[in-house]
């Protein structure tokens, strides 16, 4: 009897394992990377705006690049001129939920409600939802679903969060771009806009264009691009 109940943790643990390997980790059925054969790639800011949303607005207009910002509802109540300011200078703006909390905290009802939040929930579709740290699994996948929302990853990640310095974070970020790629930055970090100045000199000299997401546009990621994704999160 006893043991019996130390099974429901176990069941439990086990259960999240998995909804993270086959969501987070895999990412089968969200959005990736778009066509590696054309040269484009899409920057994406998650976590603004804030106080850093100015500058990367700034170095992003003095390289005439496009880029996309997953915003959360926070930090939008907090920041509606630098919002406006985001879609003034013709920046895609997607959601980043109603709170900046993994799913795996989140029980259904307000998963439901972080899903379903978004900054142009009034302008027709598509509508981008990138769940926080990227934590998401199949019943996220279903309200999305429900929600008319879409999950959307990432390839390549800027690491901007850690205190490397930010010509070795673009040299690190730049070796693991491909065609196609949809690179994570961060709208907060203070290294962020050097790095992303020197993204986007160094995307010019490999003849890449940075777009909007949606114009890049990013294809589901199937079996071999998931088992790939894995090998990546837990093998390196
Ligand atoms: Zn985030």
């Amino acid at each position: 009897m006893r043991r019996g109940w130390l099974l429901i943790p176990g069941a439990a643990l086990l259960a999240a394992g998995l909804a993270d390997l086959l969501g987070r980790a895999a990412g089968w059925g969200a959005l990736g990377p778009g066509d590696r054969t054309s040269p484009r790639v899409a920057l994406t800011f998650d976590d603004g705006p804030g106080e850093r949303t100015g500058e990367l607005l700034a170095v992003l207009a003095r390289h005439g690049a496009a880029a996309t910002f997953f915003v959360t509802a926070p930090a939008c109540a907090a920041h509606p001129d630098l919002l406006r300011a985001m879609g003034e200078a013709g920046h895609e703006i997607e959601a980043h939920g109603r709170w900046h909390t993994h799913a795996l905290h989140l029980p259904p009802w307000r998963e439901w409600a972080q899903v379903q939040w978004h900054p142009r929930a009034t302008e027709p579709g598509p509508h981008l939802y990138r769940p926080p740290y990227g934590g998401h699994g199949p019943l996220t996948r279903l309200l999305a679903r429900l929600a008319r929302r879409q999950v959307a990853l990432w390839d390549v990640e800027g690491r901007d969060w850690t205190a490397a310095p930010a010509a070795d974070l673009a040299a690190q970020t730049l070796a693991r771009t491909r065609p196609g790629s949809v690179i994570l930055l961060h709208d907060g970090p203070s290294v962020t806009p050097e790095l992303l100045g020197r993204l986007l000199v160094g995307l010019r000299e490999r003849g890449l264009a940075p777009v909007l997401l949606r114009d890049l546009p990013p294809r589901r990621i199937g079996w071999r691009e998931g088992l790939r994704r894995v090998r990546a999160s837990y093998g390196r």
